[in-house]
C-alpha cells in the first residue's frame, strides 16, 4: 500500500535527512540571503537531487514556514552534464552522485550552497555562460569549412586516441573554476577547463591546423600564463583530467608559438 509522503507525517522508518540550504531570490536581491532547513524522510539510494525534488513536493522548513521552492539545475542525473554542480558540505561537486548515506550516515545536517565563481541565478543555481563563452574564444572544436565534401581526414593513431580520450570527458562542470585561486573577480583568467580543451583539439590531426589561433588566444592577459600552479583544480576534476598536464602542455605550446610563430606565416 503507498504510504503518505507528507514531510509532517514521519515514515514508519523514523529516519529523516536534514538539508541546509544557502538561498537568495536573484541576482540582484542580495537582502534576499538566507539559510534555511528542511527536514524530509530518508529513502534508500537517496542523494542531493531527490532529497531537493522531495522538499519541493513540500517546501516546508523545519519551523514550519511553507517558503517558495528551492531553486537548482539538473539534466542528466548521471555525472555527464555537470549542470547540477554545486558546494556540498563545502566541497564542489556534482549533486546528483552524491549520496545522503555517505553525508550524513549519522544524521548530520547537509549544507548545500551555490557555487561562488559564477553569477548567481536563484539558490543554488547558477550561470555557467561564461564557460561556453571560453570554450568559443579559444575554438574548441574541428573546424571544416564548406558544405562540399571534404573526403577523409588525416588518421588519428591510437597514441593520440589515448592521450586524447580523458580530455575529452570534460562536462564544463566548474568545478575546476571554483576551486582555482585564480579564477576571482578581479581576473579575468580563462581557468583550466579550457585550457584543456585547448590541448585537446590541438591534439587532434584535423584539430592541429588552427592550433596556432587557439594559442594566440591564450597568449595574453587572463591566458595560460596566469595558472599560479596551485594544482586545485585537478584534484576536484570529478573527471580526473590530467589538468596541470594540459596547463604545462599548452604553456610550452603557447611559449613556442610566441618565439617562431611569425616563422610560419
Ligand atoms: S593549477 Fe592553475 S588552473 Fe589549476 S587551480 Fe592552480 S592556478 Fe588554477
Ligand atoms: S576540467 Fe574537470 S572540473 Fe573542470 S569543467 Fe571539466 S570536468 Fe569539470
Amino acid at each position: 500500500m503507498a504510504q503518505e509522503t507528507s514531510s509532517k507525517t514521519k515514515k514508519s522508518s523514523g529516519r529523516t535527512v536534514r538539508l541546509r540550504v544557502h538561498r537568495q531570490d536573484g541576482p540582484h536581491a542580495p537582502e534576499t540571503k538566507r539559510v534555511e532547513e528542511f527536514e524530509i524522510d530518508w529513502h534508500p539510494q537517496m542523494n542531493v537531487i531527490s532529497a531537493l525534488m522531495e522538499v519541493q513536493r513540500n517546501p516546508v522548513t523545519v519551523e514550519g514556514k511553507t517558503v517558495a521552492p528551492i531553486v537548482w539545475e539538473s539534466v542528466c542525473l548521471e555525472e555527464v552534464c555537470g549542470s547540477c554542480t554545486m558546494l556540498v558540505n563545502g566541497k564542489v561537486r556534482q549533486s546528483c552522485t552524491a549520496l545522503i548515506d555517505l553525508l550524513s550516515p549519522n544524521g548530520e545536517v547537509v549544507d548545500l550552497a551555490p557555487m561562488s565563481k559564477f553569477p548567481l541565478v536563484r539558490d543554488l543555481q547558477v550561470d555557467r555562460a561564461r564557460m561556453f563563452d571560453d570554450l568559443k574564444k579559444v575554438k574548441a572544436w574541428i573546424q571544416l569549412d564548406g558544405t562540399h565534401e571534404l573526403g577523409p581526414g588525416p588518421r588519428q593513431s591510437p597514441e593520440n586516441q589515448e592521450e586524447a580520450y580523458p580530455l575529452s570527458r570534460c562536462m564544463t562542470c566548474g568545478c575546476c573554476m571554483e576551486a582555482c585561486p585564480q579564477v576571482h573577480e578581479g581576473s579575468n583568467f580563462i581557468g583550466p577547463a579550457a585550457i584543456s580543451q585547448v590541448r585537446l583539439f590541438n591534439l587532434h590531426p584535423s584539430g592541429k591546423m588552427h592550433a596556432a589561433e587557439r594559442l594566440e588566444t591564450l597568449m595574453g592577459e587572463g591566458g595560460v600564463a596566469d595558472c599560479g600552479k596551485a594544482q586545485n583544480c585537478v584534484e576536484v576534476c570529478p573527471k580526473e583530467i590530467p589538468l596541470v598536464d594540459s596547463i604545462a602542455q599548452v604553456s610550452r605550446q603557447a611559449t613556442k608559438q610566441m618565439l617562431f610563430g611569425w616563422l610560419l606565416k
